[in-house]
């Protein structure tokens, strides 16, 4: 009864398999839906086990209406239940003695973020081709990779690029992706335990080691100290580092000297806003991705309304997705203006360089000229970057334009935005600043 059962639900899942291809990305079919392992079925319910926390998380959040579906069309209509394996429970990724198994740390990859869903224009060629470089032989051709760039630009997504492309072509390899928080995290908590050992052996045993937003490592210390000796002892072992920034090594206020001169031994990468054609493809392939019909004029459109940030970008379409799937249309360039209309930001509502000097003079008491000056003193190098930032979000101003704007060259626009935007991320007060400044300007309702 057991076999006859166990065999049955392995033959439905086998088949919910061949049906789910094309329906779901293939990356996420092969590292997650063919990992989970069916273990019963009943008139009731299909349940499945997962190999870890992980894939759980995934699995429940993105996959159970398609799974759902899939099982309904062979057996009718069934729950669809999974659950941590037994072996699983507790691990947030495997233990070491698991090698040569995948260790996936801890754990945060995000099935979506391939090469595959990865659009190549000038403003990323570069670091695309270094991605994929690193990625068919680690440890290879670029030690470290370091990737900088502003916010949203895909930074995360290419470095999980990798580290699914390392899989797929080596699926026993030990792929490390974490932040550089998650690093100090787990520091603290092995300091904590007394485990250092294990945090040693654990990071050490990595073939890649793939670090996210490695600016946050400024000034503590003992991440540093650690990161270090970590970063040294895969290096010399050959194995594959990779690390992400808001900036250049040379530019990360409060780094060690000794890191800043690790990260610059091997290739550095910019990715940069991408032009009006690669944000109009970024938005008909995340389109296409999540099945919202859209039309190539309103990608168009969208991707002239929004200049600089992918994340901005997609965030729209997924409001246009959901509000057109409500009325029952297509998203059409129609629907894009409509809706256009009632956003807040919009090239037409009277903003310009002149106001946003102004508007940022008047809250930060400084005088305009005092803003297009090469003056250098601190008290007007927060309100010109400032100033720059949101000529770049708000008018789509490009760096070299905002560098003669403001007397300075187009690497300190780059600089002074990318700097405004890493400030945004962690300090709420001067969140709340430019919130002020935006709603002045009428950009920010
Ligand atoms: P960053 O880490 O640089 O802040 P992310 O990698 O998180 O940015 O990217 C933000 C969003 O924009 C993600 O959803 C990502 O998939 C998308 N994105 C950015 N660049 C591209 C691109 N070239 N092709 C497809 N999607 C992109
Ligand atoms: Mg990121």
């Amino acid at each position: 009864m057991e076999d006859r059962l166990t065999s049955q639900v392995e033959h439905v899942w086998t088949n919910v398999l061949e049906r789910l291809e094309g329906r779901i990305e293939s990356t996420a079919l092969e590292t997650i839906v063919r990992r989970l392992q069916p273990v019963l079925l009943t008139d009731r319910e299909i349940k499945l086990f997962a190999p870890n926390r992980l894939s759980l998380t995934y699995v429940t959040e993105n996959l159970l209406a398609v799974l759902r579906d899939c099982v309904a069309e062979i057996v009718g209509n069934r729950q669809v239940v999974v659950d941590v394996s037994p072996e699983g429970q507790g691990e947030l990724f495997p233990k070491d003695d698991a090698r040569p198994q995948k260790a996936i740390w801890p754990g945060r990859l995000n099935p979506r973020y391939t090469f595959d869903s990865f659009i190549v224009g000038s403003s990323n060629q570069f670091a695309h081709a270094a991605s994929k470089a690193v990625a068919s032989r680690p440890g290879r051709h670029y030690n470290p990779l370091f990737v900088y760039g502003g916010v949203g630009l895909g930074k995360t997504h290419l470095v999980n690029a990798i580290a699914f492309e390392v899989l797929r072509l080596n699926p026993g390899a030990a792929v490390a992706y974490l932040s550089s928080e998650e690093f100090t995290t787990e520091l603290i908590s092995s300091i904590r335990r007394e485990r250092m050992e294990d945090f040693k052996s654990r990071f050490r045993a990595v073939d890649v080691l793939i670090v996210d937003d490695v600016q946050f490592m400024a000034g503590r210390d003992r991440t540093q100290e650690e990161f270090f000796h970590t970063f040294n002892v895969l290096h010399s072992a050959g194995r594959q580092i990779v690390l992400t920034s808001d900036v250049t090594p040379h530019e990360i206020r409060g780094l060690e000297e000794r890191l800043r001169n690790r990260f610059e031994w091997g290739l550095i990468a910019d990715v940069q806003a991408p032009d009006l054609e690669t944000r109009a493809a970024i938005v008909e392939r995340k389109a296409e991705l999540d099945g919202i019909p859209l039309d190539h004029d309103a990608a168009m459109l969208l991707a002239g309304h929004v200049v600089s940030n992918v994340r901005e970008l997609e965030g729209m379409l997924t409001r246009l997705g959901a509000q057109a799937s409500l009325a029952g249309r297509r998203v059409s360039a129609e629907l894009v203006e409509e809706s256009l209309v009632r956003l807040p930001v919009s090239r037409g509502s009277g903003v310009n360089v002149e106001r946003i000097t102004s508007v940022v003079c008047e809250h930060f008491a400084v005088e305009p000229t005092d803003l297009h000056s090469r003056r250098r003193s601190r008290h007007v190098a927060l309100p010109r970057q400032v100033a720059m930032y949101l000529c770049r979000v708000h008018l789509g101003t490009s760096y070299p334009r905002i560098g003669e704007l403001f007397e300075r060259d187009h690497s300190t626009a780059i600089h002074a935005i990318s700097t405004t935007e890493a400030r945004l991320r962690r300090d709420p007060s001067f969140q709340e600043a430019v919130a002020q400044i935006e709603r002045t300007l009428g950009v920010r309702p």
